[in-house]
C-alpha cells in the first residue's frame, strides 16, 4: 500500500519505518526542513533503541522517502496517517491545530479515496469533527479512523512491531478492511485488533494512560504514608502486587512521571470531562500527586542541608525515563529549576539527553560526559532517571570524589543498607529509615 505518515516524531517516524519495514511504500511529511533534511541521510532527530538500524535499512530498499510537501504526498497515497503533536493547552485540553490543519490540507488535495487515520492522540470528538471537514470540503470520498498509538519510548520498535493491542475505531466497513491488512503483519501472534466506534477509540487511549498515572500517584502517596509510619514501600509494593488483580507492574513509587504524554493526557482527560459537565475529580488527585512528586527530591535536600545557595549539586539523569533523549515533562528539569533558584550550583550527566538539556539550560547547568565527572566535589548526588548504567556504579569512587556522601535516590534503584554500609547518608522515596 502507499502510506503517507504525517509528524516525523517518535510515533510517526516509528510508524513510518515500521510500515515501510513490513514492505509498504512510504512516504513520512513533517514542516520541519532541517528534520526532512536529516531523515533523508539516514540520520534519526531522536534517540530511539533500533530506530536508525531500521530506517537506513529501508532508505536503501527505497521503501521509505522523507517530504515537507503533503498535498503531493497525499495524492499519490491511499492510507494518510496524522501523528503530528497534539500539546496541551493553558487550560489543559489538547491544541488540535496541527491535527486540524492537517486534516484540512488532505481535504483539499485527496484525489481519491483515501482513509485518514488519526495516530495522534485526540479528544474524543475530533474523528467525527475531521469527517465533517472532508464532507464539506473534499472532492473524493474519505473515512476517519482512530488509531490511537500505545508505544512507549525506549521500547517504541519493539511495541510497534510486537504490540499488546491495536485499537482501531471506524464506522467503515471499507476502512476497517484497510487497516485490519495494514495492521495483519504486526498481530500474527495473536495479539488482538479490538474495532469499536472512533468515539471510544480515542477514549480508549485516554483511559489507558490515566489508570498508567493513576497508579504510579496512587504509589507515590503510598510511598509517603510508609515515610510518615516508618513503613517501608519496597515490602508493601511487592505483597500487594502479588494479587493477580493488582500485578506488579507500574507499581515503583518515585520523584514523579513526566514525558510528552500521561501529564498532558492526564490534564486533557480531565479538560474533556470538565467540558461534558463532569469532575473527573480521581484525576485531578493524580495530577496534583505529581506535581508534589516532582518537587520531592529539592525538598527532601532542603530539609537536609537547610540552605542550598552555594551547594555543588551532581545529577544523574535528565531523561523523563531511560532510553530515551525525551526531555518533556522531565522530573529532572523540576529538580535542577528548583536548586538552581535556591542558589545552588548543578552538574549533570545523562547517557543520552544531554543535547536536549542544554538548549533547556543553556550555561546555567554545567553538562559532563561521565557519571563520575558530576560527582567531583559534590555536596549531593540525585540519581533522577534510572538508567541501567547508574545501578551499580563504582561507589568508592563517587564517594572519594564528593564534598560530603548524601545521596538522593529518586527511583529507589540502591540498596538502602549497603549505602549506609559503604558511608553514605542515603534518602529515598517512602524506604524504610
Ligand atoms: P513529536 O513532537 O515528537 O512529533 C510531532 C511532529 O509533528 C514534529 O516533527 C513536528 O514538526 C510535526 N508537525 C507539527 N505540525 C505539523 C504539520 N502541520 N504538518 C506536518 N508535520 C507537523 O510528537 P510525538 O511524541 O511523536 O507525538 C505525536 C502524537 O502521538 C501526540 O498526539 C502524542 O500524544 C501521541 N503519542 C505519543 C507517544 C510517545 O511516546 N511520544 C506515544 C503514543 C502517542
Amino acid at each position: 500500500m502507499k502510506i503517507v505518515v504525517v509528524g516525523t516524531g517518535y510515533v510517526g517516524l516509528v510508524a513510518g519505518v515500521c510500515f515501510a519495514d513490513s514492505g509498504h511504500t512510504v512516504v513520512c511529511v513533517d514542516i520541519d526542513e532541517k528534520k526532512i533534511g536529516e531523515l533523508r541521510k539516514g540520520r534519526s532527530p531522536i534517540y530511539e533503541p533500533g530506530l536508525e538500524e531500521l530506517l537506513e535499512k529501508n532508505l536503501s530498499a527505497e521503501r521509505i522517502t522523507f517530504s515537507t510537501d503533503l498535498d503531493d504526498a497525499v495524492r499519490a497515497s491511499e492510507v494518510v496517517f496524522i501523528a503530528v503533536g497534539t500539546p496541551e493547552r493553558d487550560d489543559g485540553s489538547a491544541d488540535l491545530r496541527a491535527a486540524m490543519s492537517v486534516a484540512e490540507r488532505i481535504a483539499r488535495s485527496a484525489e481519491r479515496y483515501t482513509v485518514v487515520v488519526n495516530k495522534s492522540t485526540v479528544p474524543v470528538g475530533t474523528a467525527s469533527r475531521m469527517q465533517a471537514e472532508f464532507s464539506a470540503r473534499a472532492k473524493v470520498p474519505v473515512d476517519v479512523v482512530s488509531n490511537p498509538e500505545f508505544l512507549k519510548e525506549g521500547a517504541a520498535i519493539d511495541d510497534f512491531l510486537r504490540p499488546d493491542r491495536i485499537v482501531i475505531g471506524t464506522s467503515s466497513e471499507k476502512a476497517r478492511a484497510i487497516m485490519a491488512e495494514l495492521y495483519a503483519p504486526f498481530v500474527r501472534t495473536e495479539s488482538p485488533i479490538y474495532f469499536m466506534d472512533p468515539r471510544s477509540a480515542e477514549l480508549t487511549k485516554y483511559a489507558a494512560n490515566a489508570m498508567l498515572a493513576a497508579r504510579i500517584s496512587f504509589m507515590n502517596e503510598v510511598a509517603m504514608l510508609c515515610e510518615r509510619v516508618a513503613a517501608d514501600v519496597d515490602s508493601v509494593r511487592k505483597a500487594m502486587g502479588a494479587d493477580e488483580r493488582i500485578g506488579q507492574k507500574f507499581l515503583f513509587p518515585g520523584c514523579g512521571y513526566g514525558g510528552s504524554c500521561f501529564p498532558k493526557d492526564v490534564k486533557a482527560l480531565i479538560a474533556t470531562a470538565r467540558n461534558h459537565g463532569m469532575d473527573f475529580a480521581l484525576l485531578s488527585a493524580v495530577d496534583a500527586v505529581n506535581d508534589r512528586q516532582k518537587r520531592l527530591l529539592a525538598q527532601k535536600a532542603k530539609a537536609h542541608f537547610g540552605d542550598l545557595r552555594g551547594r555543588k549539586f551532581g545529577v544523574w539523569g535528565l531523561a523523563f525515563k531511560p532510553k530515551t533523549d525525551d526531555l518533556r515533562h522531565a522530573p529532572a528539569l523540576t529538580l535542577i529549576d528548583e536548586l538552581l533558584a535556591d542558589g545552588a550550583s548543578v552538574t549533570a550527566h545523562d547517557p543520552v539527553a544531554i543535547d536536549n538539556a542544554r538548549r533547556v539550560f543553556g550555561d546555567r547547568v554545567q553538562f559532563v560526559q561521565s557519571p563520575y565527572a558530576a560527582t567531583e566535589g559534590a555536596d549531593a548526588l540525585f540519581l533522577v532517571t534510572e538508567w541501567n548504567e547508574f545501578r551499580q556504579p563504582d561507589f568508592t569512587r563517587v564517594k572519594d570524589a564528593m564534598k560530603q556522601p548524601v545521596l538522593f535516590d529518586g527511583r529507589n534503584i540502591w540498596n538502602p543498607a549497603r549505602m549506609r554500609e559503604l558511608g553514605f547518608t542515603y534518602y529515598a522515596v517512602g524506604r524504610a529509615p
